[in-house]
């Protein structure tokens, strides 16, 4: 049996959906990347850790994806399964006392929003941020002088070896844009955050104003994956950009946006080519002309 056909078996048994061919393109912000043999919308932990497994043990290729909102995907055809953590595993399982717990699939801004609606504050930097709160987590997301690393308690994941485990913030090592679940292989299924008891209106008020500021300085009415850079040591991405004369600089579709230098986005046709291009080309000038090495902060997949 080819190990497509496996895995629309495994689907089935578990009853999620799966798309064959699917076009990543679909499911990236960029609006870049080819299509993938098998995407699989997982549901649950069993359909994650069989679907996985499956493929660890028999070397078929995978990936996971949230809401493709930190990624630059290929164009090229990925020859494997896209595991796509997203709305069939979004469940928020409980909210006591400003401790809430959601499977890893749910987007921040429901997250955000649900915390509002109970008056609890301390989420309001992540509203906006347009991704899944495992990837949220994956990657310490932070806005505005907050940070995951500020919220969260402890989170359940996946294991490279298909046991299910239990981490704490302790042990997670989060930085700026970095945890120990990247390149780990391991998958988070579960986030438990702790916030503060605060007043409805004021949370909403905090969260229209960030909202307000995104809409204003960056480049929402295009594709992109938000920040194309991390944000060196002693300096600001976009900053180093201008400074150098690459506002507006294009590869093909790609350009560096002309709203918010920090951001590349896709015109309409950007190729991941174009992509890597701009981005190489950016990282080269900066370097020469300020000494800054600019590092990429979305992931690419291939
Ligand atoms: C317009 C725009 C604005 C943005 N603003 C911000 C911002 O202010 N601050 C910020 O930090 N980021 C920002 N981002 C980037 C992005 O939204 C965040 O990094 C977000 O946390 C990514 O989540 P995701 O679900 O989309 O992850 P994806 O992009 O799908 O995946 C990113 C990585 O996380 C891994 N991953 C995803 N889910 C899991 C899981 N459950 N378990 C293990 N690994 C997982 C993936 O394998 C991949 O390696 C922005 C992006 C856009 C497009």
């Amino acid at each position: 049996m080819s190990y497509t056909n496996a895995l629309i078996s495994l689907c089935d048994s578990f009853g999620c959906s799966y798309k064959l061919d699917e076009s990543l393109k679909e499911h990236t912000t960029f609006r870049i990347g080819g299509k993938c043999k098998i995407a699989v919308f997982v549901n649950s932990d069993e359909s994650l850790s069989g679907i996985v497994g499956f493929c660890r043990s028999n070397s078929v290729k995978y990936a996971v994806l949230g809401n493709g909102s930190n990624i630059i995907a290929d164009d090229r055809f990925f020859d494997g399964a896209v595991i796509i953590i997203g709305n069939d595993y979004s469940k928020i399982l409980s909210i006591d006392d400003g401790t809430i717990v959601c499977q890893a699939g749910l987007m921040l801004s429901r997250l955000c929003i649900a915390a509002k609606n109970e008056g609890y504050t301390g989420l309001e930097f992540a509203y906006g941020i347009p991704g899944t709160v495992g990837g949220a987590l994956y990657m310490n997301a932070g806005a505005y002088g907050g940070e995951m690393s500020d919220v969260v308690v402890s989170a359940d994941y996946l294991d490279t070896d298909g046991s299910i485990r239990t981490i704490l913030k302790e042990n997670m090592d989060l930085s700026y844009r970095h945890s120990a679940f990247m390149n780990s292989g391991r998958i988070i299924l579960r986030v438990r955050i702790k916030l503060r008891k605060g007043t409805v209106s004021e949370i909403e008020q905090k969260m229209e104003t960030l909202i307000s500021k995104r809409r204003e300085k960056q480049p929402l009415n295009y594709p992109s994956a938000g920040s194309t850079f991390k944000r060196p040591e002693g300096a600001f991405a976009a900053a180093l950009i201008e400074e150098c004369g690459l506002k507006g600089f294009s590869v093909g579709d790609a350009q560096v946006s002309e709203k918010h230098s920090g951001f590349v986005i896709n015109k309409g046709n950007a190729t991941f080519d174009d992509i890597m291009q701009l981005v190489e080309e950016v990282r080269k000038k900066v370097k020469t002309d300020t000494g800054y090495e600019l590092e990429l902060e979305p992931e690419i997949l291939r």
